[in-house]
């Protein structure tokens, strides 16, 4: 079992490049924060930068009366839009994705849009948000295969280990930042 995708490889496409997340099976789903803060177009920016600054968070969405995302509010748009509401600074052209969408799409959008945190839509309705944080804290998760000991990256263990095809036997290492 190679691990290794060249050029004529029919699955290697522009869209995965090969990023040390290129192999991960994980979803929206497995990583995003659940529940989220809402606000509504109306929230004044006075609240919304003390929810952003209380909570530790870089953006809010904004929902509608009917519970669908109308946009998003960041600290650049409390920092640089004129505006007293919601609806008056935040940013429309949202862009989303579903709890299937694999991470590897994620990873692609948050860089190519350049964006910090994409909302996760089920049926209209937002489940939840993921962050350029949360992509990076998965490559934090580790498995150790029982045979071999080579690590994979992802927050389920792979089918096969890639470095020696050991299957079913994988120890989660959590890796915690170092001194
Ligand atoms: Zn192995």
């Amino acid at each position: 079992m190679g691990n290794l995708t060249g050029a004529g490889d029919p699955r290697g496409t522009s869209a995965h490049p090969e990023t040390a997340l290129a192999h991960t099976s994980a979803t929206a789903a497995e990583i995003m924060s659940s529940p989220v803060f809402t606000v509504s177009p109306s929230t004044s920016i006075e609240e919304i930068a003390g929810i952003l600054g209380n909570r530790r968070i870089s953006a809010v969405p904004v929902l509608d009366e009917s519970g669908h995302v109308v946009g998003l509010v960041s600290e650049y748009d409390v920092l640089a839009k004129p505006g007293h509401t919601a609806a008056e600074v935040m940013s429309c052209a949202v862009i989303s994705v579903s709890a299937d969408t694999p991470v590897s799409d994620i990873r692609a959008l948050l860089v190519d849009q350049r964006m910090g945190r994409l909302p996760v839509i089920e049926k209209g309705r937002l489940v939840g948000i993921v962050s350029r944080r949360d992509v990076v804290a998965l490559l934090t998760t580790e498995w150790a295969c029982g045979k071999c000991g080579q690590p994979a990256r992802g927050y389920e263990p792979p089918e096969n280990c890639p470095t020696c095809g050991s299957t079913g036997d994988f120890t989660l290492q959590e890796q915690y930042p170092g001194p």
